[in-house]
């Protein structure tokens, strides 16, 4: 595969899954300008370190995604790109009544509304090109629903007809949108949920894993970011040409029970 003289910008990638994406649009020869809220050394050392190693140009760029003019200046100071992933996301679990209304607003903001502005500004470079990419990482949370995570499943549903839109306003223009919905990765948001769930359960590390959190995905296998970002550079390449406006599951079976 090769994504040689491309330009992607991700989203929310100096950890887990978008770094894992970032890493797979490197070792496919893109040029990659890796994201988060933060300016911190490490923060550039990680782009460093991904161009050392592959031998591609590799940035990083601060931007706030609960932000729109943050979203929208991180595609700017890009200088546009072919391929956008909007992978930024966090979440937060609780009964909706009550769920904090800035806990709300914020998964919102950066789960779903992010992605409508790097897109809005994104897409006029696209269509300059003829060709472009908008890859957006949504969740199985996307297609089904869990109890307490009202905005995190709304946010999730929310982008995954978001990405129906783009892909109708872009068809037959060499664009396509998708929707990648990943079931459970372990990755930082992942890890974070597990001491929890051994409390509120009572169980070690190990059953928590197997019996709460891999219940609903029968391969009983969490999902890795290497795959996550398998299936991004699928979704750039020519045999993807006509896939658009769906989403492609990645999650051991979940959203087949
Ligand atoms: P993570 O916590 O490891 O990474 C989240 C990334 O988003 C980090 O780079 C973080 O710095 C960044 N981020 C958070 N707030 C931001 C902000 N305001 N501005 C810019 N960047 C911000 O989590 P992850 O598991 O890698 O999640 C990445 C995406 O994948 C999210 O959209 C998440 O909903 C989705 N997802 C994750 C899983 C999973 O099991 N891990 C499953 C389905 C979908």
């Amino acid at each position: 595969m090769e994504l040689n003289g491309k330009r992607a910008v991700v989203t929310g990638s100096n950890s887990g899954i978008g770094l894992g994406v970032a890493e797979m649009l490197a070792k496919a020869g893109a040029e990659v300008v890796l994201n988060s809220f933060t300016d911190r050394s490490e923060d550039h050392d990680l782009a460093k370190m991904l161009a050392d190693k592959y031998r591609v140009k590799v940035s990083y760029l601060k931007a706030d995604m609960s932000k729109g003019d943050e979203c929208r200046a991180l595609i700017e100071a890009a200088g546009g790109c072919d391929i956008l992933v909007n992978n930024a996301g966090i979440q937060f679990v609780s009964p909706i009544e009550e769920f904090p209304v800035e806990k709300w607003d914020q998964i919102i903001a950066i789960n779903l509304t992010s992605a409508f502005h790097t897109t809005a500004v994104a897409l006029a470079g696209m269509r300059a090109n003829g060709w472009g990419r908008v890859i957006n990482i949504a969740s199985a949370h996307g297609l089904t629903a869990s109890p307490f995570k009202a905005a995190y499943v709304a946010a999730k549903h929310g982008i995954v007809g978001l990405s129906k839109t783009v892909a109708l306003e872009t068809a037959g223009q060499g664009i396509t949108c998708n929707a990648i919905c990943p079931g459970y990765v372990l990755t930082p948001l992942v890890e974070a949920q597990i001491p929890e769930q051994m409390k509120v359960h009572g169980m070690d590390r190990e059953t928590v894993i197997r019996d709460v959190m891999l219940l609903r995905q029968p391969s009983r296998q969490f999902a890795t970011a290497e795959q996550i970002g398998g299936t991004v550079v699928y979704l750039c390449s020519p045999f993807a040409d006509q896939v658009t406006g769906t989403t492609i599951s990645v999650d051991g079976g979940w959203t087949a029970l």
